[in-house]
């Protein structure tokens, strides 16, 4: 590499850090990202005018200051870029759109079973016209739809090897993306609800995702989507945890799937997990029963996976989403079973408790995004 073409990859580096910790600070002035990020002054003042140039900065009025003459502040323009994320399920739809700030915006869930036909695959995309007609979403500002998938999706993100859940084998993005007038991809659902847990400045991105919704899956991110030789990691809800709990959808007996599917603890409300954790709240006798031995085989899980991996588990899913106020309880059970210390902090809820598979595959499109800049 030669002295110029060296010096454009360190400019383009410092651009692309500044820009991140701007994002950060969301209000931070010129001389403060010079400090914080070790670079000149100078070079600060062309970083930022170059991004604002580019419309992903913005000035914002000024700075806090004890004294003297205030500082211009800038921050970032999230609107810069937006992206889409589906979340395709055997039962329903789940749509939402983010932009820079990697939140939620606005979500809708639509009630319609999947059926592999061009009448499903293109009702999908009708409903996606209409949520961004709805909700104004720039148009010519969308980068892409992340579509997640229940199911296992290819190293390339274009195909679906199989679902059992939807029931299709072998089945190109095409299918799906036919339709929609935007880049699309597929992401497998645990995989995709496992990155919007990660924070991509963070240097320890080690986490493993554990999937509780009415099957068990999960996800390993060991700095980026561990996915194995064939795209298979994860698939926690058919490891053996107690053969006496009889057999699971695969066919195996005493998958984890078969202990602590949240359909476990619906099946008890008519269904509906929610009035499930009501009526635990309530101090429901059946219910305490079947949420203590629900935690066991939990604690269990969560303990091995601690074993293998030496990292945070997350607890997201359905279950995940209403774990909040059981977390510390469940950390102290964890905890006496730690043989390499007295604490069990590192299994934590899920910080995303909505749609958070169609957030991380929306989310694949902005971190793309995000590298470029
Ligand atoms: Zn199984």
């Amino acid at each position: 590499m030669n002295a110029s073409s060296n010096n454009m990859e360190v400019r383009k580096a410092n651009k692309n850090r500044a820009f991140r910790y701007i994002c950060q600070k969301e209000r931070v002035s010129k001389p403060e990202i010079a400090a914080a990020l070790g670079i000149s002054v100078p070079t600060v003042l062309q970083l930022v005018n170059s991004l604002e140039e580019e419309n992903l900065v913005l000035e914002v009025g000024e700075c806090d200051s004890k004294g003297g003459r205030k500082a211009k502040a800038v921050g970032p323009n999230w609107g810069a870029a937006y992206a889409i994320g589906l979340d395709i399920t055997k039962n329903h739809i789940g749509l939402i759109y983010t932009d820079l700030s990697k939140q939620v915006l606005e979500h809708i869930r639509i009630y319609k079973s999947f059926t592999d036909t061009e009448e499903y695959y293109k009702e999908v995309t009708d409903t996606l016209k209409d949520f961004i007609q709805e909700y104004h979403i720039p148009e010519d500002k969308i980068i892409g739809v992340g579509i997640s998938i229940p199911g296992i999706v290819d190293g390339n993100q274009n195909r679906i090897e199989r679902s059992h859940v939807l029931n299709i084998y072998d089945v190109p993005c095409e299918r799906f993306g036919k339709h929609i007038p935007y880049p699309t991809i597929l992401i497998n659902d645990a995989n995709a609800a496992g990155r919007t847990e990660i924070d991509s400045d963070r240097v320890k991105n080690n986490i493993v995702y554990l999937s509780l919704s009415n099957s068990v899956g999960g996800s390993v991110i060991m700095g980026d989507i561990y996915s194995g030789n064939n795209w298979r990691t994860g698939e926690f809800g058919h490891m053996i945890v107690a053969e006496e709990e009889g057999t699971c959808y695969c066919g195996k007996k005493g998958c984890f799937d078969v202990c602590c599917s949240a359909l476990r603890l619906a099946e008890l409300a008519d269904g509906k997990l929610e009035e499930f954790f009501e009526g635990l709240e309530q101090q429901n006798e059946a219910y305490q029963n079947a949420w203590e031995k629900y935690l066991s085989y939990l604690a269990t899980m969560v303990g091995n996976l601690h074993m293998i991996f030496d990292c945070d588990v997350i607890l997201g899913g359905y279950v995940g989403s209403f774990m909040g106020p059981y977390i510390r309880e469940f950390q102290e059970r964890i905890a006496r079973d730690n043989i390499f210390g007295n604490t069990g902090t590192y299994v934590k809820s899920c910080k995303y408790q909505l749609e958070a598979a169609a957030l991380g595959a929306a989310l694949f499109f902005i971190e793309k995004y995000m590298k470029e800049i």
